[in-house]
């Protein structure tokens, strides 16, 4: 039984039962239920009053996502009566709330007469971060008990607000230390037979400028916008309406933004997440690692070992460069302390993280490590002769992971006599603020360690994807499909602002030509270099290089395909380099045209979703999933768009083939060599998503 009930003199508690976060579900029938036991207890003569909490952890996490799809109307109706028979009750109900009131849970809460939290709490209405609303009355209770201002910053950023902020704002009307059932139970008591305060019943008062700032805001609002927008909207209604059409209205634009684009894309992102480290067929991962040596102190090293520390790792640092070691501890330690400075921290809490770091000059310090994570230069025989160090001092069940970015994992691993500990971790810059991990399964690497680094990149707070061995992995691959469009797009008539300009306002956080500016365009150089000798067949643009023949490497040194000037890290277009492109057509002998925004982002997303379907097809990621979480959390794709092989199912998969088979017979058509998978999938009217499992 998913609702617990006792009575105390007269009160009925009702407790949610539904581990592992009491969901406010629907399918699962406990909403329901709920309203079975509430009803039950409203015509029970010896029931004077109500206290509804949760069992466990928490009081409710508010909805299960998984309720959601096309058909959740009737879902979300079943808990919108919950909260009409609990706001219309003729008895006192009160909400003692406990470690988490978050979107239906807390509106729950607010459809209570009266709510008593437990010190430390953690509330909010988060539905904005699914591209949806607060569906269960919140968008019309919110501004009737904090006022107009709060309730849309509250729920256009979906924030989550602390016990002493709740109880400041009246969204809550007490705190206590203890079990807040006994003080619920006694609020409860105070109020039978009075004049029950059911926020309903309250004003909602307009405020025309603080309505006007958000809508500015919201359409600044990314892949929020659309939810933000409908937010304001509801309390908009909230203001105007009587409360029961500002019910309706809430419910009209719940439904639409359900069916919404960027909903179903951000809901795809948030799914995800709890499938991405979980492979078929893998042992489940033990929680064994308690020291980490990184070899490396650079920009990488610092920040693996920043993320290890904040995770709660003790950490070894070592570089055989005494002053590389002595400017990392330096770096951490401010990053570090940045945090306590900021309040994201206790001062004390950054000195225990930092107290777990010792740094070396010397391998021999690490042989306690559980793991090695080897950050060195990006060289095969430097690293081949690190691992070789490193299997002289680990102990026999460590792991030893690598982060490199282009090398092959099996190369390394190969110099080690027990290969099957060698696993790639590719963190990315900086790495104790970027989400994505590849984790590169070596030819050799044994399930156990794969599944014991999937428990470290949770741990670390990443989002740890699984990758094959290929050039690039999962995501620098694609990346060079995208970026081979992009300069070809150049050549054919498109100028850098405009490919950038397309991507960004199709959803991307920066165009591919800044991210190339930003990551350096030396970089590009090199692998481009060494791409003519092992691929000749695959010809690619010679624009990227001219820019680099200039010296022109990128914001590091003011000017790439953009120019910064003093520094800045906003790109200006350089007319030089529109004549310098313009004038490489004429070199090459291609008449410029008019090229479309939609052709500009049909290109560079076909080639990406041609290349993820290889990448499938060669088993170098397990899903279509793993490719999009890649994209979503490394590669600034938007969440409102799902991530590359998401998007392609949207748009239909026989439209994405027939738009490559297009672009097949025209300019550089040797590119658009269709995926068998993609074929295949087409053929038998598949998707993306069936792979999923
Ligand atoms: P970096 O040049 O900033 O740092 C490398 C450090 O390794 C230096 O401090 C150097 O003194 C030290 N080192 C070199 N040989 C060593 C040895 N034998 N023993 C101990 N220390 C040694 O380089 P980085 O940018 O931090 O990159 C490190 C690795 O991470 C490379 O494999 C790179 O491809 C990979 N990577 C880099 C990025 C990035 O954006 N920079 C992203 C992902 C992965």
């Amino acid at each position: 039984m998913p609702i617990h009930q006792s009575q105390t003199d007269g009160v009925a508690v009702l407790k949610i039962d539904n581990p592992p976060v009491n969901a406010l579900s629907a399918r699962s029938g406990l909403a329901g239920e709920l309203i079975g036991a509430l009803g039950a207890a409203l015509q029970d003569e010896a029931v004077r009053a109500l206290v509804l909490a949760g069992e466990g952890k928490f009081f409710s996490a508010g909805a299960d996502i998984t309720d959601f799809g096309d058909d959740a109307q009737k879902d979300v109706e079943v808990v919108r009566d919950l909260m009409a028979v609990i706001d219309g009750a003729g008895k006192p109900v009160v909400a003692a709330i406990h470690g988490i009131a978050y979107g239906g849970g807390l509106e729950l809460a607010l459809s209570c007469h009266a709510r008593i939290c437990k010190a430390g709490t953690k509330l909010g209405l988060p539905e904005v971060k699914l591209g949806l609303l607060p569906g269960g009355g919140g968008t019309q209770r919110m501004p009737r008990l904090v006022g107009v201002p709060l309730a849309i910053e509250l729920m256009t950023s979906g924030r989550d607000v602390n016990t002493q902020e709740a109880l400041k704002i009246g969204l809550v009307d007490a705190m206590v230390d203890g079990d807040p059932v006994e003080a619920a139970i006694e609020k409860a008591r105070s109020l039978v037979g009075a004049k029950l305060p059911r926020v309903s019943e309250r004003p909602a008062v307009k405020d025309a400028a603080a309505m006007e700032a958000a809508r500015a805001k919201a359409a600044k609002g990314g892949a929020t916008a659309m939810a933000q927008a409908a937010i304001i909207d509801c309390v908009e209604a909230a203001c105007d309406l009587p409360f029961a059409e500002g019910l309706r209205f809430e419910a009209d634009a719940f439904n639409r933004l359900m069916l919404s684009e960027p909903s179903r894309g951000l809901r795809h992102a948030f799914l995800l997440e709890r499938k991405v480290g979980k492979l078929p067929g893998l042992p489940q991962g033990r929680d064994t690692v308690r020291r980490i040596a990184i070899i490396g102190s650079g920009t990488m090293g610092i920040g693996i070992a920043i993320a290890s520390l904040n995770a709660g790792y003790a950490v070894v640092l070592v570089d055989k460069n005494a002053e590389a070691c002595a400017r990392a501890a330096k770096n951490i330690d401010k990053t570090i302390r940045g945090l306590a400075e900021k309040g994201r921290i206790a001062g004390d809490v950054a000195d225990a993280r930092l107290a777990n770091l010792s740094t070396s000059t010397e391998l021999a310090d690490t042989a306690e490590a559980d793991l090695f994570i080897e950050a060195v230069f990006e060289d095969l025989e430097v690293k081949r002769s690190v691992f070789r160090e490193i299997e002289k001092v680990a102990r026999p069940d460590a792991i030893l992971a690598t982060n490199t970015s282009t090398l092959d994992v099996d190369r390394i691993a190969e110099v080690v006599a027990t290969p099957e500990r060698v696993i790639g971790m590719h963190f990315f810059s900086p790495a104790n603020i970027m989400r994505l991990l590849e984790i590169i399964r070596a030819d050799k690497t044994a399930p156990r360690v794969l599944a014991d680094v999937l428990t470290v990149s949770r741990k670390l707070g990443k989002v740890g994807v699984v990758s094959g061995i290929c050039d690039g992995f999962i995501g620098n691959r694609i990346f060079e499909e995208y970026l081979r469009q992009a300069y070809f797009l150049l050549e054919e008539g498109a100028l850098p602002s405009q490919v950038d300009g397309a991507m960004e306002r199709w959803g991307f956080a920066m165009g591919p030509l800044k991210v190339m500016d930003l990551a350096g365009q030396d970089i590009g150089w090199s692998i481009r270099k060494r791409r003519t000798v092992e691929q000749p067949d695959r010809p690619y643009s010679k624009i990227p290089d001219k820019v680099c023949e200039l010296g022109r490497f990128g914001q590091k040194t003011g000017a790439g395909f953009y120019l910064y000037p003093e520094g800045s890290r906003s790109a200006v277009p350089d007319p030089e380099i529109e004549k310098m492109i313009v004038d490489y057509s004429k070199e090459i002998g291609l008449a410029r045209r008019e090229i479309s925004d939609g052709e500009i982002v049909e290109r560079c997303l076909f080639a990406m979703i041609n290349e993820g379907a290889r990448i499938l097809e060669e088993k170098i990621a397990a899903r279509p999933l793993d490719i999009d979480a890649v994209w979503l959390n490394g590669y600034g794709f938007s969440g409102a768009r799902g991530g590359p092989m998401f998007y392609a199912d949207r748009v239909g998969l026989d439209k994405v083939l027939a738009g490559i088979e297009r672009y097949a017979k025209g300019y550089q058509g040797w590119v658009w060599q269709p995926s068998a998978l993609l074929v295949e999938l087409v053929r038998n009217g598949r998707s993306f998503s069936d792979l999923n499992g």
